[in-house]
């Protein structure tokens, strides 16, 4: 499915630089980043929110952390990342093909919920 800007990056219809890939998903560098490392790990399926999301889709989601790591050590920020899944207009999705924010670089205020 590439009826998003996400789904046209991973069916390589819009040409982006994958700083990770995998059979099942790629990472990207966010276009307009908002700390100093901000990736997108963006899975090959097109799952439109992660409420959407259903049981089969159990081992792609656990995958997606595992991937999340190893960008996360690849990109030498394992020690201090943050993780965030926006579901659904409210919650700031603008992208509806499921993705997980990589945010780094930056130091993270205590308690903060969000990026
Ligand atoms: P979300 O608000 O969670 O849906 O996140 C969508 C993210 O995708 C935003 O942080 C955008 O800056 C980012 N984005 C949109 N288009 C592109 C693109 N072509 N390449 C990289 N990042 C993008």
């Amino acid at each position: 499915m590439s009826d998003t800007i996400f789904g046209k990056i991973v069916a390589g219809e819009i040409p982006a630089e994958f700083i990770y890939e995998d059979d099942h998903c790629v990472a990207i560098n966010d276009i307009a980043p908002q700390a100093p490392v901000h990736v997108l790990v963006i899975p090959k399926k097109a799952i439109p929110r992660l409420a959407d999301a259903e049981a089969h889709d159990q081992d792609l989601l656990g995958h997606l952390l595992l991937a999340a790591g190893n960008v996360a050590r690849q990109l030498g920020v394992e020690d201090a990342f943050r993780l965030i899944i926006n579901n659904g207009e409210g919650a700031g999705q603008t992208v509806f093909h499921l993705h997980l924010h990589i945010i780094a670089g930056r130091e993270f205020a205590e308690g903060h919920m969000a990026g």
